[in-house]
């Protein structure tokens, strides 16, 4: 593939979040123009593109436009119609492919991939009828109950103990083809980002150590430094491997649960730059956002360096609400007083509780130190 050359050619991107917008940032640093093609006028990437196109993701003409303007075109939505990819496939280079989006946005299928790629995921069952729903092997319980499809930050999950709370469950959640996972016990969460070009070449991005709250991404802390450096190394191959079984093309992000027993489990996978990976920004050479780009304009893929140590701490509208009252504005200016704070906001007019507003990095030379003026900022945050 001859490389799409910055300063000379036009990336589509489908979706129009915050994952959009901070691609079109990288992109634009490069000198590429940007398209956007999201359903809302307000959308965050939209506001910063050359060109924002309006239009439902399976709006002919909107796709027929999208691909006309634009040299190669990528996505930062993962549950855009894997079709519209595939329409687009027929007309421009595009990365990640419409098949491995697919292969993301279903569990019951992510989790088939997982294991035909051999690597271990947490055992479970698929339950698409009552039939499959009274067959469970009661060694699943106590689990958890997920939706195939649509998931995310926790939502369409139920943890159940009793075959009686998985029945009520999958009715709560409309009968529709869940998965249900053996409830692990978690000693650490971990996530690896990697990419791959055409030409099969792939890199990693250092091993992330997550924490969630109530099932959505408070922080991330990069080195892993309470994880052994050989489960970090098998959780890098394992991504790898995960990739190079798809032919995957793209930026493509693994979370794994570290259990209590040493046991590395694959969980699940992004196809495009992750939550997880927002601290590449400040703390690493290279951000996940530009390997997006690089992937999909043919663009050398070096390995990236970490060049500081990075905690980063998501921004949730829940952080407007502090005072009790209506919603007001962080005490921004004392973040910014501490030394290595980044302030990330996407530009999202409204602050709505459990809504990602922004994220903040804090980088230091050791990862003592990164710590310490992370809890500086969640402190002063309240
Ligand atoms: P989402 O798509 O919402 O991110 P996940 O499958 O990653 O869904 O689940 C969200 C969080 O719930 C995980 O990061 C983890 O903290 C917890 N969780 C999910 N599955 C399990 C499991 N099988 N055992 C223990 N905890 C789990
Ligand atoms: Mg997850």
């Amino acid at each position: 593939m001859t490389p799409l050359l910055p300063g000379s050619a036009t990336l589509g991107v489908l979706g129009g979040g915050q994952l959009g917008r901070m691609f079109v940032q990288a992109a634009h640093s490069l000198g590429y123009r940007c398209v956007v093609l999201d359903p809302d006028k307000a959308s965050p990437a939209g506001a910063v593109a050359d060109q924002h196109l309006c239009a439902d993701y399976l709006d002919s003409f909107g796709l027929a436009q999208l691909a006309r303007d634009c040299d190669a075109i990528t996505t930062e939505f993962e549950n855009v119609p894997a079709i519209a990819l595939e329409t687009l496939a027929g007309m421009r280079f595009v990365a990640p492919s419409g098949e491995c989006v697919a292969v993301c946005q279903d569990r019951a299928v992510e989790k088939a991939h997982f294991e035909k790629a051999g690597v271990a995921c947490a055992p479970h069952a698929v339950i698409t009828n009552e039939i499959e729903l009274a067959a469970i092997d009661p060694a699943l319980l106590p689990g958890i109950l997920k939706t195939s499809r649509m998931g995310y930050d926790g939502k369409g999950q139920v943890r159940v103990r009793t075959p009686g709370e998985l029945t009520a469950a999958w009715q709560r959640l409309g009968q529709v083809p869940c998965v249900l996972e053996q409830l692990l016990p978690l000693a650490a969460e971990l996530s690896v980002i990697v990419v791959r070009g055409a030409d099969g070449a792939i890199v990693n991005f250092p091993v992330q150590q997550n924490l969630h709250r109530d099932g959505i991404l408070a922080v991330t802390e990069v080195p892993a430094i309470g994880v052994d450096a050989a489960l970090q190394q098998q959780a890098v191959a394992s991504a790898r491997q995960v990739a190079e079984a798809m032919g995957y093309v793209g930026v493509l992000c693994i979370e794994f649960f570290l259990l209590q027993d040493g046991r590395l489990v694959v969980n699940e996978m992004a196809p495009r730059p992750h939550n997880s990976g927002h601290y590449t920004l400040d703390g690493c050479d290279v951000s996940q956002f530009e390997m997006q780009v690089r992937a999909m304009t043919g663009l050398p893929l070096v390995p990236p360096r970490l060049v500081q140590a990075s905690v980063m701490l998501n921004l949730l509208g829940d952080l407007w609400f502090r005072g009790g009252e209506g919603p007001q504005t962080p005490d921004w200016a004392a973040v910014l007083a501490l030394p290595g704070a980044h302030l990330h906001l996407y530009g999202k007019a409204e602050a709505r509780p459990g809504r990602k507003m922004g994220h903040l990095n804090l980088t230091a030379d050791t990862p003592e130190a990164a710590r310490a003026v992370a809890a500086q900022a969640a402190a002063i945050l309240g």
